[in-house]
């Protein structure tokens, strides 16, 4: 009896796994759209997707559009504004305890707002916020980090191959590379060929991809000539660069508007702190039009692997999806190309192609729904109505 009644139960907990979803329209995350479909999910992963009409989905979407949880490639989830509401840097009194605290926020904010898989280049606190979410200590995106970037140019060769190789025992997950000066600096090639050539080559050899900071033509070009794996930003960059970049299969992130306005937006919050000053602020004002344009070009390099990152900071997180709005609006990059990007797209560029990305079978059920149709108005992954990552439901109408 006592046995009967445990497998019974047992039978039940299985059951009650099993969860379907009625999706209106269905984007695949690769191109794909399809009405009246129905997902079905098993524990963490998608079992099944197809237009069979099983009576008493868990959830109805049929009014929405259902599309892979988004993934942000650039995310500075650490970064936040302070008690006395100014950007959070150095010796301003914060505790680690309130660093922890505004990183947790952040990244439900960003979970809530449909990114369920977000790159952060980086910062050592990153792990501990990583290694929470993935037990299910609180709520928050999937989180890859390079953990603290390699930044100084006076590094030589070989103590780079040994910084790499430190990183790599220390968990992180990719290695983040600056190769140029900040925009608000100039952007100008602050690492050699040999350093790249070290850097980039040395991960590579570990199994870690390279993410490098890079706005002048110089600088992308000499990270794409060191067979670095992606290139971040490229305001400056030229055709011959995008061309070459495609040619030689590396990934490039660029900005279109989101991370210059939220700086400008929160001018006051910013002001004073390191290089944010008059000249900077000039700089990223003057940038805007020149970082559509790269947009503009990039989309219409053939065969150029266009990923996608916010380099969202304090003051934008939650507010990823206004970086698609720009690409289409101002960019002029086709909405689903958009939202390739930002799903299966991104995902392979994280050697993560076959896990997360795409809405089919045997993938993770990293699932979010959008009031209208993203493909006709990009503006609509700015409303999230539902949430799934792994299987979990965070939010739902
Ligand atoms: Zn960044």
């Amino acid at each position: 009896m006592r046995n009967l009644a445990f497998v019974l139960l047992f039978a039940t907990s299985i059951e009650a796994q099993t969860v379907t979803i009625r999706a209106g329209r269905l984007l695949d995350g690769r191109g794909g759209s399809t009405s009246n479909s129905t997902i079905t999910v098993v524990g963490g992963t998608i079992s099944a997707v197809g237009g069979r009409k099983s009576p008493g989905v868990t959830y109805d979407l049929t009014r929405y559009t259902v599309l892979p949880g988004l993934i942000d490639g650039h995310d500075h989830v650490g970064w936040y504004f302070n008690k006395k509401d100014r950007f959070h840097s150095g010796q301003d009194g914060e505790t680690v305890i309130d660093e922890s605290l505004a990183a947790a926020g952040n990244a439900q904010t960003t979970l809530l707002a449909g990114w369920t898989t977000i790159a952060s280049p980086g910062a050592n606190a990153d792990a501990p916020l990583r290694d929470a979410i993935a037990r299910g200590v609180i709520p928050g995106p999937r989180i890859l980090t390079s953990l603290q970037p390699l930044t100084s140019d006076r590094l030589t060769p070989d103590s780079i191959r040994a910084i790499i190789r430190r990183r790599k025992t220390e968990g992180a997950d990719f290695i983040k590379i600056f190769a140029s000066a900040s925009i608000r600096d100039g952007g100008k090639q602050t690492w050699s060929d040999e350093q790249l050539a070290a850097g980039c080559g040395e991960a590579k050899a570990i199994g870690l991809r390279t993410m490098v900071h890079a706005h002048s033509a110089e600088a992308a070009k000499a990270a794409t000539l060191a067979g670095c794996t992606q290139i971040e930003h490229g305001v400056f960059v030229t055709q011959e660069v995008l061309d070459l970049m495609a040619a030689r299969g590396t990934y490039f992130d660029p900005q279109c508007g989101l991370v210059f306005h939220n700086y400008l937006d929160n001018r006051e919050k910013y002001d004073g702190i390191g290089n944010y000053n008059e000249a900077g602020f000039a700089s990223m004002e003057k940038a805007l039009p020149t970082a559509a344009n790269v947009i503009r070009l990039a989309s219409r390099t053939p065969n150029l692997k266009v990923v996608f990152g916010t380099d969202a900071v304090a003051g934008a997180h939650g507010r990823n999806a206004e970086e698609l709005t720009c690409r289409v609006k101002e960019g002029g990059q086709s909405p689903m190309a958009a939202i390739i990007s930002a799903t299966s797209l991104n995902a392979e560029s994280m050697g993560l192609g076959a896990e997360i990305g795409s809405i089919a079978a045997g993938f993770q059920a990293d699932i979010i729904a959008v009031d209208g149709d993203p493909t006709k108005d990009i503006t609509a992954l700015g409303r999230v109505v539902f949430v799934m990552k792994g299987g979990k439901v965070y939010k739902h109408p």
